[in-house]
């Protein structure tokens, strides 16, 4: 059976055939002379399923989309209070390459614009590999193949690149550069040169959109903290000087690049990217908005939709006899944030169990948010207070160290163990 989400997927593409507006990219002479009507889409989930359709095997440069990756390997290397000491995290409400720095500190405003993402290139370090072949190596990693750089794009655009450079000049008068502005400029220009397809960037974003591990090989490839940043600057400064048109209509952190390209991250649920080379007045893909938007409105995945996965986190509550004793069994599921911690204390208030032993099922628990152990810990100590006897089942130790907030450990068992005791 063909996916119905592959249909979907098609349809995004013939209805927005009619948007042939803008141009491609002049100022690189080699993406001038890409072919305007080449158009892709893919989606990526979080398990690492992939969804494409369009000239899915078409590559282009990954151009600013790179910008992303390339400022949370900063973050990794150098650390966020560091790295935010080299570049901002405001809009700046400019075009992607503006001869600017905000004129009190002296910052590139924010990475996603070329100012910042130069000074991000250049904060890459390592001894023994260049921050390109890290970053080639990263792109690799995510795409979960080996990414190449389009020598013909590098070459055209190192040929035309006044304007980065005198970017790279004014940060390093202001003392935010650290490398010498020309190899700086070189490094940035070749990691924009990377050729990537549609699928590779739905996988690139789909990391994103899973915490920063790659979805497919498992591989942590940025912290949970680091992504989490990244993408607030991605949604308030992935779009340029359309950022905040974007974020009201679209609503997920994106980033364009010059070739044609967007990403877009939805978190916990997917990456996407559309392709199409003619451009709007922003330098952002023209139909590649529009397909995003169709995305966007059709898949629910606006950010500030109020989705509710608190409804679902306690799958059931069953009493059954374990060890030939009577027990309430609580099933949850899903990851524990601040709302579904919530709704399982709500019950336990309302419907307190009627029964001496308790049993948390967390067999199905992805992951417990510092919020959900404290408050678990405390709901804990009151019903062992209470003169319950409680039994965690928690085999993905999702709280390894759990115990209730007057220090006592709770009995843990294995999901084997509570089967075998309702024999
Ligand atoms: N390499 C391009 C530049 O620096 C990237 C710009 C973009 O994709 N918006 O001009």
């Amino acid at each position: 059976m063909r996916s119905p989400i592959l249909d979907y997927l098609d349809t995004i593409i013939a209805e927005t055939e009619h948007v042939v507006s803008g141009e491609s990219a002049d100022y690189i002479p080699e993406l001038a002379a890409a072919d305007p009507d080449r158009v892709a889409v893919a989606l990526c989930t979080v398990n690492g399923t992939v969804y494409a359709s369009g000239d899915t095997g078409h590559r282009f440069s990954i151009q600013s989309m790179s910008k992303p990756f390339a400022y949370a390997l900063a973050i990794e290397d150098r650390g966020l209070e560091s790295v935010l000491h080299h570049i901002g995290v405001e809009p700046s409400g400019e075009a992607f390459n503006e001869l600017s720095l905000d004129p009190e500190t002296g910052q590139p405003r924010n990475p996603m614009i070329n100012a910042g993402a130069i000074a991000a290139h250049s904060l890459i370090d390592d001894d023994r590999q260049s921050a390109v072949d890290r970053l080639l190596a990263l792109f690799s990693q995510l795409a979960d193949r080996p990414v190449e750089i389009d020598e013909a794009v590098a070459a055209s655009e190192l040929a035309t690149g006044d304007r980065n450079l005198g970017l790279a000049y004014l940060l390093h008068s202001s003392g935010r550069l650290t490398r010498e502005p020309r190899s700086a400029v070189e490094g940035y220009i070749r990691q924009c040169a990377a050729s990537v397809d549609v699928r590779d960037l739905a996988l690139m974003a789909a990391t994103l959109a899973n915490g920063g591990v790659q979805p497919n090989t498992g591989d942590r490839l940025f912290s949970r903290a680091g992504t989490r940043h990244l993408l607030s600057v991605m949604a308030s400064c992935g779009m340029y000087d359309a950022a905040g048109d974007w974020l009201t209509a679209v609503g997920i952190p994106a980033k364009s690049g010059v070739a044609g390209g967007i990403i877009g991250v939805l978190p916990g649920q997917v990456g996407v990217a559309v392709f199409s080379p003619r451009l709007d007045p922003h330098g952002n893909s023209a139909r590649g908005v529009a397909m995003m938007q169709r995305l966007s409105d059709d898949l629910g995945l606006h950010l500030m939709e109020a989705n509710r996965p608190s409804r679902s986190s306690l799958r059931e509550t069953r009493t059954a006899s374990v060890d030939g004793q009577e027990a309430t069994i609580y099933v949850l599921q899903g990851d524990m944030v601040l709302s579904s911690i919530e709704s399982l204390v709500h019950e336990l208030i309302t419907n307190p169990p009627k029964t001496e032993l308790v049993v948390f099922d967390m067999s199905r628990v992805a992951e417990v948010l510092p919020v959900a152990r404290r408050t678990s810990a405390e709901t804990a100590t009151k019903l062992c207070d209470e003169g319950h006897r409680i039994i965690l089942v928690d085999p993905e130790s999702t709280v390894p160290d759990f115990q209730d907030s007057r220090g006592r450990s709770i009995e843990r068992w294995t999901r084997e163990r509570l089967e075998q005791s309702q024999r």
